[in-house]
């Protein structure tokens, strides 16, 4: 044992992963805070996981982010989960105890909330229906994250409807599963609109349903961030709803997993947004 403190490291696991961006904003944080410590990407194969997060303690690593295809893996693989995690039934956040036992967590809900929060301050889910687009991992942290902040009714569409049904009943009552041919028509009177699915997304299929249904007094938001200004965000913004990108999302999710690794709580602000997009 050595009295001098180990430099903390931590890192995203996925394969691939060099397009995680998240190694440049945790970069911009610690250089920010002075904060002595590395974040890296760690492309980790499904065969050496097991042993990669056993290991990785032992070296140094504080914690670390998890992306495609290990977010429902590391579940198991985990001494403990949040219920948040478990309700999910995936983690993007991993948390190194001292003893080196593995604490997963899931922040994407946070994350989108806290998106919500900072660039539409006057959202209040709590005054009616949110419309979600798509029944996959993002779905599933989207739609707890509503229900924990009070939203009334989550009406449901899923190019495959065998999807949305289990996420009706994992989250219950307050999830009405709408076919994929009437998407348009569920957006009627929604207060909050969200895609989730990777529509839109630059190298994905294009946006698809009919959005003359979005309120202007709705909040709309993508949970896709490249490109930033989205087909669907640029057609809900062009019938004067309040639009808010994916990016925020992705940068807000990031900070527990920062405060609980290096001690410090980073703020989510333009030069934050900048340090990822520029980089
Ligand atoms: P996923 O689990 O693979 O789910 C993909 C979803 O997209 C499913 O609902 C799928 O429908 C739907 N879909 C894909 N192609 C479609 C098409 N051509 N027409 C209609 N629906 C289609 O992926 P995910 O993890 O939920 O991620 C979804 C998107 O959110 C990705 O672009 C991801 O980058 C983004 N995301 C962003 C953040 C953030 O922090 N901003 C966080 C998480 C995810 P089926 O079930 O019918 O296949």
């Amino acid at each position: 044992m050595t009295d001098h403190p180990r430099i903390p490291l931590a890192g995203i696991i996925g394969s691939p992963v060099n397009f995680s961006r998240s190694p440049y904003l945790h970069g911009f944080w610690l250089k920010r805070y002075g904060i002595k410590g590395h974040y890296v990407h760690l492309d980790i194969g499904q065969a050496d996981l097991a042993e990669a997060l056993k290991m990785m303690p032992r070296m140094g690593f504080v914690g670390a982010n998890v992306t495609i295809p290990h977010k429902e893996t590391v579940l198991k693989l985990a001494d403990s989960v949040t219920d948040r995690a478990a309700l999910i039934g995936a983690a993007n956040t991993l948390v190194f105890k001292k003893d080196g036992k593995v604490l997963a967590d899931n922040t994407d809900g946070l994350g989108f909330i806290a998106n919500l929060r900072q660039n539409a301050p006057h959202w209040n889910p709590a005054a009616g229906p949110a419309a979600v687009l798509g029944a996959g991992g993002g779905a599933r942290a989207v739609i707890a994250a509503l229900i924990e902040v009070g939203v009334p009714e989550i009406r449901l569409a899923n190019r495959t409807r065998g999807r949305a049904e289990n996420l009706r009943h994992d989250f219950g009552a307050k999830v009405h599963v709408v076919d994929w041919t009437e998407a348009g028509e569920m957006l009627d009177g929604a207060v909050t609109v969200v895609n989730t699915t990777s529509m839109g997304m630059s190298g994905k299929a294009d946006f698809t349903v009919p959005l003359d249904g979005i309120s202007s007094k709705a909040v709309v938001t993508d949970l896709v961030y490249v490109p930033l200004m989205t087909d669907f965000l640029a057609a809900a913004k062009a019938r004067g709803a309040h639009t808010v990108d994916g990016l925020g999302m992705l940068l807000h999710q990031a900070v527990p997993g920062f405060e609980r690794w290096f001690g410090q709580k980073p703020v989510v602000d333009e030069e934050t947004r900048q340090a990822v997009l520029l980089a």
